[in-house]
């Protein structure tokens, strides 16, 4: 017998039919003997509507009131799934952030989860009753709630799996699995059936949009098995029919790219005629840093005649406002010209393989060049090779790379 939590995120809890579909997973998991914890985020567009309601009020919100309102979307539906666990026979009951004791920091809007004192729910547990806490919501040393962030209840779940001590955490969800590259744009793209805790921060931190980042880094913390699939199927967690999110085994190392990642709201800012000495990269980057502006890939080209040129990217978002501030520094920081290039994307490979095998990244490189397609910046990290090129090449590079790599799918 196990103890598993299960994970419903917006679109399994998306309606009334949807909540009775989860339930009818959970009595399953329960029939085959094992103990189960529930964790639901809110209806799907319910947290956006309550955010909508914060901001028509007033664009600068009190933080406090807003979690207070916001997280009333996981209130809702935790009480919903109990119901409908009730209608099938089951003696279950909801548990909001704080009934738990999810205790986290008080940075509101986007808490940590400091530890959950999980005595309570596991005593309610081991007494045969099926606990369904509402995700994404926590309660401050001062009482007050607290919200996790966008995404937060892939989080709170894998958080109460941990102190739980479950055996696995199953995340239903609108897809059903983790896929070597974006199906969507790659219809070769396979289904992994396991990815290891390395890889998969990786490839969320890269762009892959199916677990929260913190979620991952509290799984690989832990060593607690995630696994991600689908809603909508038939199977159930205990069956393995997703992507389950575990330790890296020997079989995982032999392709050396486990999958491709990719993120398209890049821009790339370039510095020209910048004189190549002490305390340009702080001068350049302190500024930026103050402005909250996050900083990603930063190429540096060799010095000619004591000047060089240096070019980084930032998001889409913050591309603007980031010229604002180089702009601002001009005269302090002495560069003959700024350019930016807004339509760029970010091409990952991501493989703990990468470690010990040679020529990954020239397989890349040859395979972007037989295409025509132009790299402006490279960086490599230990299980990690990403480039930065045109948006309009976005396509074409990842289903040569994926073909590349041996990906595709028989
Ligand atoms: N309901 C929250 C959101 O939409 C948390 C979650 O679904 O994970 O971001
Ligand atoms: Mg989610």
């Amino acid at each position: 017998m196990s103890l598993i939590v299960m994970k419903f995120g917006g679109t399994s809890v998306g309606d009334i039919d949807r909540i009775k579909n989860a339930a009818r997973k959970v009595v399953a998991e329960i029939q085959r003997g094992h103990k189960v914890a529930v964790v639901v985020s809110a209806m799907a567009g319910a947290t956006d509507q309550l955010i909508g309601y914060c901001r028509s009020i007033s664009p600068r919100y009190d933080q406090r009131e807003h979690d207070a309102v916001v997280s009333t979307g996981e209130q809702v539906s935790s009480g919903l799934m109990a119901l409908a666990l009730q209608q099938r026979g089951l003696n279950a009951r909801s548990w909001q952030g704080w009934q738990v004791g999810v205790h986290t920091d008080a940075t509101h809007g986007k808490a940590r989860i400091a530890d959950i004192d999980a005595i309570k729910l596991r005593k309610s547990i081991d007494a045969g009753e099926i606990g369904v806490v509402a995700g994404f919501q926590g309660v401050a040393d001062d009482g007050r709630i607290t919200t996790l962030g966008r995404g937060g209840s892939d989080t709170s779940a894998v958080a109460l799996a941990v102190a739980l001590k479950a055996d696995r955490c199953d995340i239903y969800t609108d897809v059903d699995g983790v896929y070597t590259t974006d199906p969507r744009i790659c219809e070769k793209a396979r289904k992994m059936k396991c990815v290891s805790y390395e890889e998969m921060l990786e490839l969320a931190s890269l762009g892959a949009k199916v677990l929260q980042v913190r979620s991952v880094e509290m799984a690989m913390r832990y060593r607690m098995p995630v696994q991600v699939l689908s809603t909508f199927a038939n199977e159930i967690g205990s069956d393995l029919p997703g992507t389950l999110v575990a330790e890296g085994n020997k079989t995982m190392e032999e392709n050396p790219v486990t999958g491709i990642a990719h993120t398209r709201d890049e821009a790339q800012i370039t510095l020209t005629g910048i004189e190549d000495k002490p305390g340009m990269a702080a001068k350049i980057f302190g500024p930026l840093a103050r402005a909250g502006i996050n900083v990603d890939m930063i190429v540096q080209t060799a010095s000619s005649n004591g000047v060089t040129d240096l070019s980084f990217t930032v998001s889409k978002l913050d591309a603007d406002r980031a010229v604002k501030v180089l702009d601002d520094e001009k005269k302090a920081i002495g560069f003959e010209k700024l350019a930016s290039l807004r339509e760029m994307s970010k091409i990952s490979l991501v493989g703990i393989g990468m470690r010990n095998h040679v020529g990954v990244a020239a397989t890349m490189f040859e395979t972007l060049a037989a295409k025509g397609i132009n790299i402006l910046v490279i960086e490599t990290s230990e299980i990690n090779t990403s480039v930065l090129i045109s948006d309009e090449y976005t396509e074409l590079a990842l289903r040569s790379l994926h073909t590349a790599y041996g990906l595709d799918k028989a």
